[in-house]
């Protein structure tokens, strides 16, 4: 994700209407009152709703939510629930499969020698538990940067040990995503140098630790990882520089095969293109260091309360309106994967998904995903209502949240364009909790999300087509989303057919 410019606000809306011609006016009575609408949703959306409530109680009575854990089945349960006392007829639960499970069970480890020390640690997901599940002691490596040079340099001394690999402090989405881009070669340098073990370290201060998946395709590695608090790790390599320093490192995960996970899908039928379908999402599932509050719990009860603003308002949209509170996204995205498996045969008519996943960041626009056409609908659907009108929509295109099997499959997305603050520094951490929400933000992106959503089930075209696998292929080159995939491993699957459009 880019950098953003500052935002800045567009003519009032009201200047067009006062000097348009009464002609007109009669013409687009309807339009009139679609914005009608949409001035109201977003006036309700700021006024108090529920859906604050909504929030605290996902993150205080139900907590961190893992796919695959009981409390995220409890979270479906709920999502569910609060849909259908937001008076949503139409609530479906939906099983799909996650290729593998992964859920921590436990993690300790301490400096041995030369001065014995606990050390704060977490399991990283998809890495698997030290060997026969007992605690590992043996001689650390500081292996620098985790490069293939670095491992390279270690020779010898690197077999059997646990390897500590530093890492930069995380300041923007450029950074949390340069986390990521390293996984894949650090994993295969330290497998050529046959460590026992890593221990990367925590990009935040002050002790936080986080889930940081070593896979993003729901694969189990092959080394026992752990993440140690960044002050742990800069006192073991600097013991490590005056000679031989031992630690023990225990981590236990429960590993499983395929199992079925369940979204939430529900509904608002179209008054006059029942057929035609606008989808907005955002995951419901959370790592659970902390309790999921930013992400994503915070876009999961926005999406219930669109839902209940139109209930309320007693709106009906032209085309249909759909909301997912899709799970298995940590994992893999394979929530959201599942649903556009098993929708194949109506992904044609579905004209439009929006997705939100970056907290209670501010609102600034909407990435594009390399569809150009959707600037000029995007600044339409806001148009409606001038105090919201949003100018920041980049081009770019995103992989790492629930848009991307949809645009694997040509369907047009949009995602949320949000500030990286409040969002990056508590992002799977121990900190992602309720208090760090920002509610007045949290409550102008509700705004925000219902007007885009009315507007683009109410306008009278369809936003774009959808796409063929060629031109999902030449998008993909255009916006360097090929490059992104390569490096998270996630390629093969769109080669192979695994994931996206087929024809
Ligand atoms: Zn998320």
């Amino acid at each position: 994700m880019r950098k953003l410019l500052p935002f800045t606000l567009a003519l009032s809306f009201f200047i067009s209407l006062s000097i348009r011609a009464p002609s007109a006016a009669i013409a687009n009575s309807a339009q009139n009152n679609s914005t009608d609408a949409a001035e109201r949703l977003a006036q309700r959306a700021l006024s108090t709703t529920a859906m604050i409530d909504d929030l605290q109680e996902l993150c205080d009575r139900i907590g961190g939510r893992p796919t695959g854990s009981q409390t995220c089945e409890r979270a479906v349960d709920w999502g569910a629930a609060r849909f259908r006392a937001a008076g949503i007829q139409n609530v479906k639960v939906e099983t799909y499969t996650v290729p593998s499970l992964w859920l921590p069970v436990a993690a300790e480890g301490a400096c041995v020698s030369p001065e014995p020390f606990p050390i704060r640690v977490v399991a990283t997901p998809y890495s698997p538990s030290t060997p026969q599940n007992r605690p590992l002691v043996t001689r650390l490596v500081d292996a620098g940067d985790g490069t293939a040079q670095d491992f390279a340099r270690l020779g010898a001394r690197a077999r059997g040990a646990i390897a500590l690999v530093h890492a930069p402090e995380m300041k923007t989405l450029d950074d949390l995503f340069a986390e990521y881009f390293k996984n894949l070669p650090m994993l295969a340098a330290a497998r050529k140098a046959h460590v026992a073990a890593l221990l990367l370290q925590s990009s935040r201060p002050r002790g936080l630790l986080y889930r940081h998946p070593m896979s993003v395709v729901g694969k189990t590695i092959d080394i026992p990882v752990g993440l140690v608090s960044r002050e742990h790790a800069s006192r073991l390599a600097r013991l490590a520089v005056r000679g031989n320093v031992t630690v023990r490192l225990n981590l236990i995960n429960r590993i499983g095969s395929a199992y079925q996970a369940r979204n939430v899908i529900a509904e608002i039928r179209g008054s006059e293109r029942p057929d035609e379908i606008v989808l907005i999402g955002a995951h419901l599932d959370s790592w659970e260091l902390g309790t999921g509050a930013q992400d994503n719990g915070v876009n999961s009860a926005t999406v219930i309360d669109i839902a209940r603003g139109i209930k309320q308002l007693g709106l009906t949209p032209r085309r249909t309106i759909r909301f997912a509170l899709f799970t298995g996204e940590e994992q893999g995205m394979f929530g959201s994967a599942g649903y556009v498996k098993s929708h194949a045969a109506e992904l044609d008519r579905h004209v439009a998904m929006v997705t939100y996943d970056i907290g209670s960041g501010r609102t600034n626009g909407f990435f594009l995903n390399g569809r150009e056409e959707l600037r000029r609908v995007v600044e339409e659907a806001m148009g409606a209502v001038p105090s919201l009108r949003l100018t920041q929509n980049p081009i770019d295109g995103i992989d790492g949240t629930d848009n991307y099997d949809f645009l694997l499959s040509g369907v047009p997305n949009l995602v949320a364009n949000q500030d990286g603050a409040p969002y990056l520094p508590d992002y799977h951490a121990e900190s992602d909790v309720f208090d760090m929400v920002d509610q007045t933000e949290a409550k102008r992106n509700a705004a925000i999300a219902s007007v885009l959503v009315w507007g683009l089930a109410e306008r009278a075209e369809r936003p774009a087509p959808r796409q063929t696998r060629a031109e999902v292929e030449r998008l993909l080159r255009e916006t360097h989303l090929d490059d992104q995939m390569k490096a998270f491993g996630q390629w093969d699957d769109w080669v192979k057919r695994r994931r996206g459009v087929n024809r």
